[in-house]
C-alpha cells in the first residue's frame, strides 16, 4: 500500500511550525511496512485542499491528513473531505459526551463551535483523543482510505499509536494485525549498530527490522504480522533476543522510555538519592531530571557552579587542582562529584564539567567531557568524552552519557 501524507495548516506554509507530524507519521508507517511516497503541506484554504486531496488520490491508495480537526472557523479539513468523498457529518455522541465532560471538569463554559468537533464523516471508524477534544477518523470510499488526525503532535501521536495502528491492520482484507515494539540503544552508533545486525535487517521479512538514529540514541523498531497476539508477541520476543545477543550491551528500554526516565526509575527502585554538580550542563542535568514523574523521591538538588570561584567555594575544589589540571579535568570531575554528594547527603553524585564550544577552553578542544560519578561505598570514576558536536549537541548527549554511565555503574 502507497500513502501520502497531508499535512493542512497555513502556520506550517508560513514556517512558524515544522512539520515534525509527517515526520512521525513517516517514521510510524515504515515500521509498519505502509510506503510512504509523498508528503504534502497545504494551507487552511478549502479549494488548494480539494485540489490537494485530488492530486493525492491519483497516487496513494491511504491519505493521512493532519490539522484542522479543531473548532475554529479555519479548521476545515473534515467538512472539505466530507464534500470531496460526498459523506455527511454526523455527530458522534461518545466525542460529544467526553467534550461535554471535559468542559464540566475544567469548570469552563462550552461555547457552540465547540459540539463541531464532535462532528464525524458519515461510516467511518472514529479513533478516540484521549489527550483533547477532536477526535480522529478513517474512511474507506471508492478505493482509497482517508485517515484524519489532530494538528497538535501530543493528541495525533498518541491517538495514531493507540487506535490509528490497529485500523489500518485491520483493512488489508486478512485478519492479521500489526504488533510493533520499538528498542531503545545508547552509546553506539547508527552505523555501527546496523553493521552488526545487516544481515539480520535484510532477510527478516516478518518480523521486519527498522533502525532510526537521533539525538545520540539509535532506535529498532521490530514489527510482526500475525493474527493471534500471542504468538506475534513471541515471535517479537525471538527476534530481540537475536539482536540484543550481538549489541544488548546499549540496549537500555522500551519503547517511549528515555536514558532519564531509566536512571530515575532505577534509583527509585533501589531508594537511591543523588545530587549533581553542573558546570557544562549549568543545570540541564536537574531540569531534565526533574521533569519527570516520580523525580521528588531522587534528586535532593545540585548546585550550577559554572564559575571557577563556585567551583571552589562551594563545592571546595582543590587550589592545586585548578591549577595543575584546570577546571576541565578528570580530578576537577571527581572533586566536584564527591563533594556535592557530601554537601547535600545523597548517595550518588554526578559532575558534568567540559568545554561546550565554540571556543576552546584550556587548550582543550571542543567536546571535551569529563563526567565524574561518586557513589557511596564505592570508588568515585571519571569518564571522558570527546564530542565535538555544537554547544546544544554537546550539552545534551553528555547528559545522556552521565545517565548510561550511571547506570551501568
Ligand atoms: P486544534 O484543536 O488545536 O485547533 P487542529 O486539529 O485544528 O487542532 P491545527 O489547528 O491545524 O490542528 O493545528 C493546531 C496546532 O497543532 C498548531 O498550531 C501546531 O502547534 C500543531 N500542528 C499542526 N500541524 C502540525 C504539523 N504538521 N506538525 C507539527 N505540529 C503541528
Ligand atoms: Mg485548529
Amino acid at each position: 500500500m502507497n500513502a501520502e501524507i497531508i499535512a493542512v495548516g497555513s502556520e506550517l506554509l508560513l514556517g512558524q511550525i515544522v512539520n515534525t507530524n509527517a515526520r512521525f507519521l513517516s517514521e510510524q508507517l515504515a515500521g509498519l511496512g505502509i510506503n510512504v511516497f509523498f508528503h504534502t503541506v497545504v494551507g487552511d484554504n478549502p479549494e488548494r485542499l480539494e485540489a490537494a486531496i485530488g492530486t493525492a488520490e491519483k497516487r496513494s491508495e491511504l491519505i493521512i491528513f493532519t490539522g484542522g480537526l479543531g473548532p475554529t472557523k479555519d479548521d476545515l479539513t473534515k467538512e472539505t473531505i466530507a464534500k470531496h468523498i460526498s459523506k455527511k457529518l454526523v455527530m458522534d455522541k461518545q466525542a460529544l459526551d467526553s467534550i461535554e465532560l471535559y468542559f464540566k471538569r475544567t469548570n469552563r463554559v462550552m461555547t457552540e463551535n465547540n459540539r463541531k468537533q464532535a462532528l464525524v464523516l458519515e461510516g467511518s471508524h472514529v479513533l478516540p483523543n484521549d489527550h483533547g477534544m477532536a477526535p480522529g477518523m478513517m474512511i474507506e470510499a471508492s478505493g482509497h482510505i482517508y485517515m484524519l488526525l489532530p494538528g497538535p503532535p501530543k493528541e495525533m501521536e498518541p491517538m495514531f499509536l493507540n487506535y490509528g495502528c490497529q485500523a489500518l491492520s485491520g483493512i488489508n482484507g486478512s485478519n492479521e494485525q500489526i504488533f510493533s515494539r520499538v528498542l531503545r540503544y545508547f552509546g553506539i552508533g547508527e552505523a555501527a549498530l546496523e553493521t552488526e545486525i545487516l544481515d539480520l535487517i535484510d532477510n527478516q521479512s516478518n518480523p521486519t527490522i527498522a533502525p532510526l538514529a537521533g539525538d545520540g540514541e539509535v532506535t529498532l523498531r521490530i514489527t510482526a504480522k500475525h493474527a493471534n497476539n500471542a504468538i506475534a508477541s513471541s515471535m517479537l520476543d525471538e527476534v530481540e533476543k537475536v539482536i540484543n545477543n550481538r549489541v544488548g550491551e546499549y540496549f537500555y528500554g522500551y519503547d517511549q522510555t528515555s536514558l532519564l526516565a531509566e536512571l530515575t526509575k532505577y534509583l527509585k527502585d533501589n531508594k537511591l538519592t543523588i545530587s549533581a554538580a553542573e558546570s557544562l550542563t549549568g543545570g540541564m542535568f536537574q531540569q531534565e531530571l526533574t521533569s519527570i514523574p516520580g523525580a521528588s523521591s531522587v534528586i535532593k538538588g545540585g548546585v550550577v557552579c559554572y564559575a571557577t570561584e563556585i567551583k571552589q567555594q562551594i563545592l571546595q575544589v582543590k587550589q592545586a587542582t585548578i591549577e595543575n589540571h584546570g577546571v576541565v579535568s578528570e580530578q576537577c570531575a571527581l572533586e566536584l562529584a564527591e563533594n556535592v554528594a557530601r554537601l547535600f547527603s545523597t548517595d550518588i553524585g554526578i559532575s558534568y564539567t567540559g568545554v561546550a564550544g565554540p571556543e576552546e577552553l584550556e587548550g582543550k578542544p571542543v567536546g571535551t567531557v569529563f563526567i565524574g560519578i561518586a557513589v557511596k561505598g564505592r570508588p568515585t570514576i571519571v569518564e571522558k568524552l570527546n564530542l565535538g558536536g555544537s554547544r546544544e549537541a554537546n550539552r545534551v548527549r553528555s547528559i545522556k552519557y552521565g545517565c548510561y554511565y550511571l547506570l551501568r555503574y
